[in-house]
């Protein structure tokens, strides 16, 4: 596994294999990898020529009130994560080559960016859209992989690439689970004991939504309200949100009279923890 930390020889790469035809997939992390982002990677690995992998916490997606400066980072534990699910590139550019001085291009998806998460952390997927399509441009990817966890986040990239027109396939996979059902995060890291048994509260009111679904329930606020009762009665849990949308266009729904993405933010002490599911009615 190669390991990058220039922009310069990135690109310089990617062009060689473009010209040798061979197809690059890529992994866009903010590192301190897990099991979520080695399936992309392994992913990445079967179905392209070469996988990438970059690892870059993005400060620009951080609020001044976020987590920026204690996220967790471990460089080393990520190569060789990343070397054993198959990488064969690990990109990790400096913020200062990223936004070196004078920056100033940013990529706002609009709409799809002020629901859900988007009111309770402005700008961060201005960030987001922002690094991923400089990552795009630098990598050029035939392939890029998202996690399914951070729902609005792969809706939102997806338009991004067919608003700007991007020739890049956009491969959304399943959220991967710890065996109790917490979703993988590498904020899980943040959790104390207590917090880490109260954080089963998200996929606890997930899959009750999902049974009330099954059993006909079919009014998305009396779904929420449930959700919202099973997560008040852990005492280090509070709710963010809990929103259930249309799966593409993120809209508000009242019915569930098909595939709808119900998705919450809950703090669970000072950790923000996101989890999702289409219900499917
Ligand atoms: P992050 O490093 O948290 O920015 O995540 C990098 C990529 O991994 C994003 O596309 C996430 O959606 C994806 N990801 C994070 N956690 C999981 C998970 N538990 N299962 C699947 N994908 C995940």
């Amino acid at each position: 596994m190669k390991i990058i930390d220039s922009i310069q020889r990135m690109a310089m790469l990617s062009k060689i294999l473009k010209k040798e035809s061979k197809t690059i997939g890529l992994v866009p992390t903010m590192g301190y990898l897990h099991d979520g982002h080695l399936s992309l990677i392994k992913t990445a690995k079967q179905h392209t020529d070469v996988a990438v992998v970059s690892i870059f916490v993005n400060p620009i997606q951080f609020s001044p009130k976020e987590d920026l400066d204690k996220y967790p980072r471990d460089l080393k534990r990520d190569e060789e994560m990343a070397r054993l699910a198959g990488a064969d590139v690990l990109f990790n550019p400096s913020a200062v080559d990223m936004y070196p001085e004078g920056y100033e291009t940013y990529v706002d998806v609009e709409r799809l960016s002020a629901s859900l998460c988007g009111p309770h952390r402005p700008g961060h997927f201005r960030g987001v859209a922002t690094v991923v399509v400089k990552l795009f441009g630098i990598v050029k990817p035939d392939i890029a992989y998202f996690g399914q966890k951070d729902a609005q986040q792969s809706v939102i990239i997806k338009k991004m690439v067919e608003d700007l027109n991007m020739d890049i396939d956009i491969k959304v996979l399943p959220t991967v689970r710890e065996k109790d059902g917490l979703a993988m995060s590498s904020r899980n890291i943040y959790l104390s004991e207590k917090e880490r048994k109260d954080a089963l509260c998200l996929i606890e009111a997930i899959s009750k939504a999902e049974a009330a679904v099954k059993s006909g329930e079919r009014s998305a606020s009396k779904i929420i309200k449930m959700m919202e009762g099973i997560i008040k009665e852990k005492p280090t849990a509070k709710i963010d949100y809990i929103d259930a949308v249309d799966t593409k266009s993120l809209r508000p729904v009242d019915t569930i009279s098909k595939e709808t993405l119900i998705a919450l933010a809950v703090f669970v002490g000072k950790t923000r923890l996101v989890d999702n599911a289409i219900l499917s009615p």
